[in-house]
C-alpha cells in the first residue's frame, strides 16, 4: 500500500496536520463536511456591506508561544488587535474583565491598586480547599457581590448548568487585575489577520498534494485505503454515539444590519437576565484599521447542542466525566485513527493551544512515519 493519509475535518488542527504531512512529501485527502474550511474560525466578507464578519463568533489570535506565533504568522499579515470588552449587568455599563475600573465603579469607590487588592481579598470566600468547581473559583476569587453581577447569570445562560457542577478551569480563563488594564487577554501577540481566517487555512491546504472535498463526510469503507486517519470531529460520532451523546453547547447566531455604529465596540457582554443573549458582537470592530458605514452584529444565544446542532463547546463537569472516560478509552485503543482538536478530544481550546497541540502532534506523527511506528491514537 503507498503511503496516503486521510484527514478528517479542514479546521486548524486537520489542516495543520494536512499541511506538516505534505510538506514532509505525502498525499493527503481531506474530508470536510462544510462547504468551507477554516472549521468554527471561518470569516468571510458581508455581501452588502463588506464587513468581515465571524461566522461562527468572535476569534481573536492569543498566544504566548513563540512556535505558534513563528507558524501562524508565515500565513497571513496579523495587525495588532486587544480585545476590550464591556459588560452590561443592572442596568450598568462596566469594563470587563474585572479591572480596577470595575472594582470602583461596583463599590462606588476610588480605591488605589493595593487598595483594592486589600478590600477584593477580604470579600473572597474561605472555600476552605483547592477551588475545584467555577462557583468556588468565582467566589475565592472576587467574592459575592462581582461573583453575583458578572458571573453567576452569564454562566447560566452560557451552559445552563449550575456554576457549582462546572469545573474552576472555565473561570480561570479570565484575568482579575488591580490596575486599569482592560484587555481581555495576557498574552504577548494579539493580534487579527487582515483578511481573516479563511485565507489562512486555503494556504495551509494548498498544496498539490492534498486533496480537499468539501461538503463530504468521510466515508468509512474507505478505511483501507489509508495508512492513518486522524480524525477531529466529535469523538462520540466517530463511535456511533455507543455510549450516549457527550453533552456539547451550540450557539446560534441572530444577525442584523444597521448604520453607522451600533454599540461602538467589538463585544459587549449581558451578565444578567435583562437580556437572554449573552453577548452582542460588531463585526467591524475586529477589524478597525477599515473603515464602513454600515455595521453587521450578531447576538449570541447559547444552548444544549441537538444531534442536528454544530456543537461549539464541549461541556465538561467538575468532578468525573464516566461518558467521556468510555469515549477516550475506547479511542486510545482504535488502530490507525487518531482524535485530534477540540472534538475530538474533547476539550475547551482557545486558537493558539489548539495549533500548538496539532503543531507537537504533527511532529510526532512524523517522527513515527519516519521510523515506521505506529502513530498514537490521541496525543498527550
Ligand atoms: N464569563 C462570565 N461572564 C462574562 C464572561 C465570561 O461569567 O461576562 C464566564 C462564562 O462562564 C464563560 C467563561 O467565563 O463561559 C469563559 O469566558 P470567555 O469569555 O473566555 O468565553 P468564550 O469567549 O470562550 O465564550
Amino acid at each position: 500500500m503507498t503511503t496516503k493519509f486521510c484527514v478528517i475535518g479542514a479546521g486548524f488542527t486537520g489542516s495543520i496536520v494536512a499541511e506538516k504531512l505534505a510538506a514532509s512529501g505525502y498525499q493527503v485527502d481531506v474530508y470536510e463536511t462544510r462547504s468551507h474550511v477554516a472549521g468554527n474560525c471561518y470569516t468571510y466578507r458581508d455581501k452588502d456591506t463588506g464587513i468581515l464578519v465571524h461566522k461562527y463568533g468572535p476569534h481573536i489570535f492569543h498566544t504566548d508561544s513563540e512556535k505558534v506565533w513563528s507558524y501562524i504568522s508565515q500565513y497571513s499579515k496579523f495587525i495588532p488587535f486587544s480585545n476590550k470588552v464591556k459588560a452590561v449587568t443592572g442596568g450598568k455599563v462596566y469594563s470587563l474583565p474585572i479591572n480596577l475600573h470595575t472594582i470602583n465603579q461596583v463599590f462606588g469607590k476610588t480605591f488605589s491598586p493595593s487598595e483594592a487588592e486589600e478590600y477584593i481579598s477580604s470579600l473572597s470566600v474561605d472555600i476552605g480547599r483547592d477551588p475545584q468547581t467555577f462557583k468556588e473559583q468565582a467566589l475565592a476569587f472576587v467574592g459575592e457581590k462581582i461573583y453575583k453581577l458578572f458571573f453567576e447569570t452569564y454562566t447560566l445562560k452560557q451552559w445552563e448548568i449550575d456554576p457549582s457542577d462546572l469545573p474552576a478551569s472555565i473561570l480561570k480563563r479570565l484575568p482579575l487585575r488591580f490596575n486599569y488594564n482592560d484587555n481581555y487577554f495576557n498574552h504577548k501577540y494579539q493580534v487579527m489577520p487582515e483578511e481573516g481566517y479563511t485565507p489562512i487555512v486555503e494556504k495551509m491546504l494548498s498544496s498539490e498534494r492534498i486533496n480537499l472535498s468539501l461538503e463530504t463526510s468521510f466515508d468509512k469503507s474507505l478505511l483501507p485505503e489509508y495508512s492513518h486517519v486522524f480524525y477531529t470531529g466529535p469523538i462520540d460520532g466517530w463511535f456511533d454515539y455507543k455510549y450516549g451523546r457527550l453533552p456539547y453547547r451550540t450557539l446560534d447566531f441572530r444577525s442584523f444590519k444597521s448604520q453607522g455604529d451600533f454599540q461602538g465596540n467589538a463585544v459587549i457582554n449581558y451578565c444578567d437576565n435583562s437580556e437572554p443573549f449573552t453577548r452582542i458582537t460588531e463585526h467591524k470592530h475586529f477589524a478597525p484599521w477599515e473603515t464602513h458605514e454600515q455595521t453587521v452584529c450578531f447576538k449570541e444565544f447559547s444552548r444544549a447542542c441537538l444531534p442536528e446542532d454544530e456543537p461549539y463547546y464541549p461541556v465538561r463537569f467538575a468532578g468525573k466525566n464516566d461518558m467521556l472516560d468510555e469515549y477516550l478509552k475506547v479511542a486510545g485503543n482504535t488502530p490507525k485513527v487518531s482524535f485530534m482538536g477540540r472534538l475530538g478530544q474533547f476539550k475547551y481550546m482557545d486558537m493558539d493551544v489548539t495549533i500548538l497541540s496539532a503543531l507537537n502532534a504533527s511532529e510526532k506523527i512524523l517522527e513515527c512515519v519516519t521510523h515506521n511506528l505506529d502513530i498514537p491514537s490521541l496525543f498527550s
